[in-house]
């Protein structure tokens, strides 16, 4: 799909848009635009590629239970006016699909902070909404589960097999039709593959 349509999907759909070649361009567009703001992050392997947060807490106060694990900081971030994530996966039509295990990833995605930003590389985005809910159950989860290290089926089938697992990560499925009323929401797109 062209940028043009890309952007008007997204647009129509009450998204702010903005596309870089690089994650490193959408790395400095992110810490120029916050200054003394308090930002939490999401568990992102695409953040954690474009080491933003490193960068954001020269001159704001990050929040990021990947760099200070435990539930604190899961509820610190609860305060947060901007939260940074990615999703586990987009559809060109104009929306977004994150699957979480704890909650707290799509939790704060709909309700808290004043604005959202959402970083996404090329692998992610997908031509419509069934797509994008394969990809993310059939591509992102079970990396992540591998990458978590969970005792479930998809770690070695390499898809989703619907467990039944305890370590399930799989507790939640959320699909962003639009940005929550109150809360601005800005997506990313970058020409680069970042992230699961
Ligand atoms: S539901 Fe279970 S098998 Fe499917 S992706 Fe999630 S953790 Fe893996």
């Amino acid at each position: 799909m062209e940028q043009e349509q890309l952007k008007k999907n997204f647009e129509g759909h009450g998204f702010h848009v903005l596309f870089f070649r690089s994650g490193e361009e959408a790395a400095e567009y992110i810490v120029s635009q916050l200054k003394g703001r308090k930002i939490a992050v999401g568990g992102s392997v695409t953040v954690q590629e474009m080491g933003i947060a490193q960068r954001l807490s020269q001159e704001n106060e990050v929040i990021w239970h990947w760099e200070k694990p435990g539930r604190e900081t899961l509820l610190q971030a609860r305060e947060a006016q901007i939260y940074l994530t990615s999703v586990n996966a987009a559809a060109a039509t104009g929306q977004l699909v994150n699957i979480d295990g704890t909650g707290n990833r799509v939790s704060q995605t709909l309700f808290g902070p004043e604005k959202v930003y959402y970083i996404i590389g090329k692998n992610k985005l997908c031509p419509d909404l069934p797509s994008a809910l394969d990809r993310a159950k059939n591509v992102a989860a079970p990396k992540n589960a591998a990458r978590l290290k969970v005792q479930t089926p998809c770690v070695t089938a390499g898809k989703c097999m619907d467990c039944s697992s305890p370590g399930r990560i799989c507790r939640s499925t959320v699909i962003i039709e639009r940005p929550s009323m109150g809360m601005e929401a800005e997506v990313l797109f970058i020409d680069e593959n970042l992230g699961y």
